[in-house]
């Protein structure tokens, strides 16, 4: 599978090229959250609040997923948005000083191809430096928001390395209206961008059947698959030598209700099984020790950028 290298206009074809040099397996449970307010989502339908939303839920869920974790002395990798950085300073603090990772996921929740690469450059370095100054952290990892980095903006690849990350975890083998990759790599490993650069990829969880990819670990997907499949799919990956991942977002573990003002279509995705998701998720954090993406891979994140 080869890159359209260079070509960075030909958005229908191009692809990274997604073996470069896999990374050695690992068999680690990665615990992944997206630090966001329940109104940072990207559906078509959505009109998000005209000013700023007076009811802000990210605190108290953040620290409740702060308080499990504390509990179990599990760690994990926090993908936080610039906004809520801005917005909640104490909060990155405090993730920071329970030990976890602290990474970033873009400035506004944005769609990176409706963004564009010059505003991606300036507001996800913007939300870095924001980052590493509350943090104390270099911000090595970043996660595109609503997994939208996809054929149309692989730019981003690019831009990411020229901006010092130095992992990325935003492919999803699994392609919808909103977001996806097919070619993403099946587990973690170095990918060639576009500019010929090569950058450590830790891609969304899916488990590969044949041809096929099941998206789980997360999201509408742990909401709807029984919590056996959770499981079986967990194994499998360790039989594979592949971490498993969990994806998580502060609004899932809130038991406040929050009526989304969208489609019937996107209603469902957006809150379907929301209480049984919950439950599931809940268990899976008992069952495994989690960890942050940048203890597990540190030596693939360290290894220079070529
Ligand atoms: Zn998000």
């Amino acid at each position: 599978m080869s890159a359209t290298t260079g070509d960075r206009t030909n958005a229908a074809t191009a692809t990274v090229d997604l073996h470069a040099r896999p990374a050695a397996p690992r068999t680690a449970a990665l615990l992944t959250v997206d630090v966001e307010d329940w109104f940072h989502v990207n559906y078509r339908s959505f009109r998000p609040p005209a000013g700023p939303p007076a009811l802000r839920r990210v605190e108290p869920n953040t620290d409740r997923l702060l308080e499990l974790c504390a509990r179990r002395g599990d760690r994990g990798t926090f993908f936080v948005l610039g906004c809520v950085a801005q917005d909640h300073p104490g909060l990155v603090r405090r993730i920071a000083a329970a030990g976890h990772e602290v990474a970033c996921h873009g400035l506004a929740h944005e769609l990176l191809y409706e963004q564009g690469e010059a505003r991606f450059r300036s507001d996800v370095g913007d939300a870095r430096a924001r980052l590493q100054d509350l943090s104390g952290q270099s911000v090595l990892g970043f996660r595109a928001p609503s997994w939208s980095l996809t054929r149309r903006s692989l730019w981003a690849l690019d831009a990411l390395v020229e901006l010092g990350f130095r992992y990325d975890a935003s492919l999803f083998a699994v392609e919808n209206y909103m977001y996806g990759l097919r070619e993403a790599p099946p587990a973690p490993a170095f990918v060639r961008t576009l500019g010929g650069a090569t950058l450590f990829e830790v891609p969304a969880p899916a488990l590969r059947v044949g041809p096929l990819a099941i998206p789980h670990g997360g999201g509408f997907y742990l909401r709807m698959l029984p919590l056996w499949f959770e499981r079986l799919a967990m194994r499998l990956h360790a039989r594979r030598g592949e971490p498993s991942m969990l994806y998580v977002h502060p609004r899932e573990v809130d038991e406040v209700e929050i009526a989304m003002p969208l489609g019937a279509l996107e209603s469902f995705i957006q809150s379907a099984r929301v209480a049984a998701g919950r439950r599931k998720l809940l268990r899976l954090l008992t069952e495994h020790t989690w960890q942050p993406i940048a203890d597990v891979y540190a030596d693939e994140i360290a290894a220079p950028v070529v």
